[in-house]
């Protein structure tokens, strides 16, 4: 059974398409500069349409987490992470989320994560991982 997925609208199809190229994509007020998520259609700081989508870093903090340990729906394999990642770009953008690719107690507030795609079908589901720390080298 694959993943129950999003019921995709205009509004946000921006949001759960973006990812086909490995890249977030939040939405941001060309007036204010402000991002925002989940997507609006008028900026919820300054009231301006003019609404854009724009790249973002993809990397963040692990704000706040629980452990799924019951089997409440098929399609999720327990134990899963649900998590709200503060991303890097705005003190107040937050994703609501699942941590993949560590084992479930390896995750912690304030773990630094970056975003990983899921793609099902024609939806990129924005997950996130521990970020890989890369040093510079030396040549
Ligand atoms: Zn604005």
């Amino acid at each position: 059974m694959t993943r129950a997925l999003p019921q995709l609208t205009p509004l946000t199809e921006p949001f759960w398409k973006g990812g086909a190229d490995g890249q977030l994509r939040l939405q941001r007020c060309a007036a204010c500069q402000r991002f925002m998520h989940p997507p609006r259609p008028i900026c919820i700081n300054c009231y301006s349409r003019e609404l854009t989508w724009e790249v973002i870093s993809g990397r963040g903090v692990v704000e706040s987490f629980t452990i799924n340990h019951q089997p409440w729906r098929p399609d999720l394999k327990d134990p899963y992470v649900i998590a709200i990642v503060s991303l890097a770009e705005q003190s107040d953008l937050r994703l609501t989320t699942n941590i993949i690719g560590c084992d479930a107690d390896k995750v912690h507030i304030g773990l630094v994560v970056q975003v990983r795609f899921v793609a099902i079908e024609d939806v990129y589901l924005p997950m996130f991982e521990p970020a890989v720390l890369r040093l510079p080298i030396a040549l």
